[in-house]
């Protein structure tokens, strides 16, 4: 992702609104990219104080330290899709390794009676 694609995937950012495929490379983006960062941080800071001040709400107004821990959170919330992703591959190729085993032994004794040598 380059600075022209980040910046405009601020809002959506702030907005939680990436897919995980943009959120990766806005995430490694700002990351790298200083110019990009302080864009998101000015952006997340009107942002943030204007939801406080339209919602009325107490929150934590040390909004540089809530974007760091948003992007931390972002970032764990990837790592944990990407573990959930293997996991789910792994059971899946073992689901099949066990069907096609459940399969070829059902279905061994016809196997054996097409063999010629016998066994
Ligand atoms: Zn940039």
């Amino acid at each position: 992702m380059d600075c022209g694609d980040t910046i405009k995937c601020i809002e959506r950012f702030v907005n939680h609104d990436l897919t995980p495929r943009e959120m990766e490379g806005f995430l490694d983006h700002v990351a790298e990219c200083q110019d990009c960062y302080e864009e998101l941080e000015t952006y997340y800071t009107v942002a943030v104080t204007l939801h406080f001040l339209e919602k009325n709400e107490e929150g934590n107004y040390n909004i540089p330290l809530r974007l760091k821990e948003h992007l931390a959170q972002e970032r764990q919330r990837l790592r944990n899709r990407k573990i959930l992703r293997r996991c789910i591959g792994v059971f899946l190729v073992l689901w099949l390794a066990g069907l096609v085993w459940f399969l070829i032994s059902v279905q061994l004794p016809a196997i054996y009676a097409f063999l010629p040598f016998g066994v």
